[in-house]
């Protein structure tokens, strides 16, 4: 018997498995490509994403990897100078390519003993009380405790479980891809500029030795998606729009996307949970959807470890979703808002002057960039103080940064008064005693996904408070 079976070797079903195997659990990625895709869609990861790496200790890789960009400009094109003092360690934008992320994911993961199986594709599960069975293409049965879908936006879990996936079809689709050009840059800029003055859908951005990635309005909405768009396609689409095709030719990849927007109905059914895109899919405008699978994972790993290990609290696992559901119910929203808001019709313009103008304000500019970055999360665990429920940015300690110490996934009680105790449940929770100039509360215990469940000096309180996210005490 598997401990958990992971649908789906992307970026959220790596990242998952990642987490699983911190906890010692058996995780077995199935994934039905060969290889991994040469299509790149993110192109970059948020201040969360980026502290989500820090706090599992692969920062310098994405760094070494990655381009820091400022954060300002990233809610619909409005650029304005970044607040001061964003809440995070992280205040940029990490340029860098999917395809690196996904194999900088995967390195971690084999490095760490995940096992990653290619060309199994899963067509058909079951569960019942104790258990899931797979059934893979070639006839396969597999059978583990738990299966999570990370499957994609198309997931044959989801289909297979008959979860409702309700939002909107595509109205409008795009033809992307990396191809060499003829025209001269500056020529090939120009016209760029000229046409996003009304479409800020399209784009051409070089890459180095001649490439450029270019995305273009498609002509209507293709049945299946999943064929890829001809470079002749491509080429027709560039002329009707941009009045030319730049010479384009020797295509590298071509694909296409489209702006349909989608929530499943329940992350859980069972013993099979949904992350990712296999849980909600939207537009790639402001870039979330990577970031939001990251997070998802993040969210999901440690709680399904604490399950298959045996000791999670009541209520925990379903706590993905109560926690995540939302989330993405307001990232689909703010993608429906960007799409509106990059609209030639002149009402939408209207709005984008109007909200350039409340940019101005401080306060709204913050909260805009903390969404989108995903930093100005907070999960609901009831009242109290201004902290719980947010994720705590790194800070810096006497013995060196907070993230450092969290590495290895467990929750940790960051104490400065050195006067309370984990004791019963030191398995779970580190107890990390020390102090900081930036934090102004005497102790804090945040889970493995850095969110904070308790603030206060009270032992006794913090008895209380420990069962809800790490079980019962052992003596
Ligand atoms: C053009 C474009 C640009 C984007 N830009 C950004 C951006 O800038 N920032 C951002 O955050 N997001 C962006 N996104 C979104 C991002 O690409 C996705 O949200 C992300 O890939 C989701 O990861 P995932 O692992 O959930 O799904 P996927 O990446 O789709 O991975 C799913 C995996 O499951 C496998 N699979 C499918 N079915 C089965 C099966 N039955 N059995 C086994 N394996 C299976 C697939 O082969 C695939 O490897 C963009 C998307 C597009 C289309």
């Amino acid at each position: 018997m598997i401990d958990v079976i992971v649908a789906g070797g992307g970026p959220t079903g790596v990242m998952l498995a990642s987490e699983l195997r911190l906890h010692g659990v058996h995780a077995l990625v199935l994934e039905k490509e060969a290889e991994p895709t040469r299509i790149v869609r993110a192109l970059g990861l948020h201040a969360r994403s980026v502290e989500v790496m820090d706090q599992r200790g692969l920062l310098e890789r994405f760094l070494a990897l990655g381009q820091q960009y400022p954060v300002s400009g990233f809610f619909a094109g409005i650029v304005k100078p970044a607040p001061d003092r964003l809440d995070t360690a992280h205040p940029y934008v990490l340029g860098i390519a999917q395809t690196t992320t996904e194999r900088l994911l995967t390195e971690h993961a084999t490095e760490i003993g995940v096992e990653i199986r290619r060309s199994c594709e899963l067509v058909g599960l079951s569960q019942d009380d104790h258990g899931v069975t797979a059934e893979l293409a070639d006839g396969t049965q597999l059978r583990s405790r738990y299966l999570v879908g990370c499957d994609g936006g198309r997931s044959t879990v989801r289909t297979l479980l008959g979860v409702g996936f309700p939002g909107e079809p595509a109205r409008v689709q795009w033809l992307l891809g990396e191809v060499e050009v003829a025209m001269p840059a500056e020529e090939l800029a120009a016209v760029v500029a000229e046409v996003r003055k009304t479409d800020l859908g399209f784009g051409a951005g070089p890459l180095g030795d001649g490439v450029y990635r270019v995305v273009v309005r498609a002509d209507g909405v293709a049945e299946d998606r999943t064929v890829p768009p001809t470079l002749d396609d491509l080429k027709q689409q560039l002329r009707a729009i941009a009045g030319t095709d730049f010479g384009a030719h020797s295509p590298r990849w071509l694909s296409r996307f489209g702006d349909a927007t989608r929530l499943a109905e329940r992350y859980r059914t069972g013993r099979v949970l949904l992350a990712g895109d296999a849980a909600h899919i939207h537009p790639p405008t402001g870039g979330q959807g990577l970031n939001l699978a990251i997070q998802d994972a993040f969210n999901l790993g440690w709680k399904l470890a604490a399950e298959v290990n045996g000791w999670a609290p009541a209520g925990l696992l379903d706590s993905y979703h109560t926690e995540r559901h939302p989330v993405a119910a307001d990232v689909l929203d703010t993608t429906r808002a960007l799409v509106e808001l990059g609209s030639p019709e002149p009402a939408p313009r209207a709005v984008r002057r109007l909200l350039s103008e409340l940019m101005d304000f401080e306060e709204v500019n913050r909260h805009l960039i903390e969404k989108i970055t995903a930093i100005g999360v907070r999960y609901d665990f009831g009242a109290g103080h201004d902290l719980l429920g947010r994720r705590l940015r790194d800070i810096a300690l006497k013995r060196g940064r907070l993230y450092e110490l969290m590495h290895d996934g467990r929750g940790l009680l960051l104490d400065q008064t050195g006067l309370l105790s984990v004791a019963g449940w030191a398995d779970r929770v580190d107890h990390v005693v020390d102090v900081s100039e930036e934090l102004d509360v005497p102790a804090v215990l945040l889970r493995p996904d850095g969110h904070v469940a308790w603030v206060g000096d009270d032992q006794q309180d913090l008895h209380s408070g420990l069962p809800r996210w790490f079980g019962a005490a052992v003596s």
